[in-house]
């Protein structure tokens, strides 16, 4: 396979990684992928390296069994197969960002409370927000990482046709049909967990009905663009807030 993917994806992902870490979504750990158009059964992601450290040379292409297809020499994350699976399982989904976000840890913890909508913004968390439990899969004092095909697809099977899932004790994966919509549904799952966690603390608070997530959902997905353009400026010019 000599054919190189359009180069302004790799350029989106680099700009994707770094939103996601200026946003504190990532930190040294975590990643975004995206699914390679030109070849739809392969996905772009950086090589083994901090999310705001990656440049555009830093890409390699996996195919759903999380092999590197071009042999780039580079070093892949282990966790490569979180994408991988849910590539080959979710034929709608084109992006992928795996973090381990603080804010939205919390919720994959709690015995009494989920992660829901609480904002709109967050419609996408419509539904039931799934959350993978390693140990109903068998995987006793294991180190809760998603080491090979097997636990991705249990983690693919659990995500459903869910935009989010939350892995217990571990962290968050968002997926989405394009870049950008998954950077925003990363940044927004964490303002979400953020809002929710502050309301439990005053109490009781009502959550959106679903009718109402749904809504918003479908009237945030044609504004991506605006935070977007925000997102990626404020990379480029390396300006924080
Ligand atoms: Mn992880």
């Amino acid at each position: 396979m000599t054919k190189h993917p359009a180069p302004d994806l790799r350029d989106e992902l680099v700009t994707a990684s770094r939103i996601l870490f200026m946003k504190d979504i990532l930190d040294g750990f975590g990643h975004v992928s995206a699914r390679d158009p030109e070849f739809p059964d392969t996905f772009l992601i950086s090589r083994n390296i901090a999310p705001g450290l990656v440049t555009h040379a830093d890409f390699m292409r996996l195919d759903f069994n999380g092999i590197d297809v071009e042999d780039s020499g580079h070093r892949p994350f282990l966790e490569r197969f979180i994408h991988a699976s849910i590539y080959r399982q979710r034929p709608d989904v084109n992006a992928i960002v795996h973090s381990h976000t603080p804010s939205v840890l919390p919720f994959s913890i709690s015995k009494r409370k989920s992660l829901e909508p609480v904002m709109h913004m967050s419609g996408f968390l419509s539904g039931e927000v799934p959350v993978y439990e390693v140990r109903d899969h068998g995987h006793v004092g294991c180190d809760m990482l998603i080491r090979n095909s097997d636990m991705g697809d249990e983690l693919a099977r659990s995500l459903g046709d869910e935009a989010v899932i939350l892995m217990r004790g571990h962290g968050m994966t968002v997926v989405a049909p394009d870049v950008r919509l998954a950077v925003f549904r990363a940044v927004y799952t964490e303002v979400n967990a953020r809002v929710q966690a502050m309301a439990l603390t005053m109490g009781e608070y009502t959550a959106l009905t679903s009718e109402e997530a749904l809504a918003a959902d479908e009237t945030n997905s044609a504004q991506n663009q605006r935070t977007w353009s925000l997102w990626e400026t404020q990379v480029q010019n390396e300006v924080t807030r």
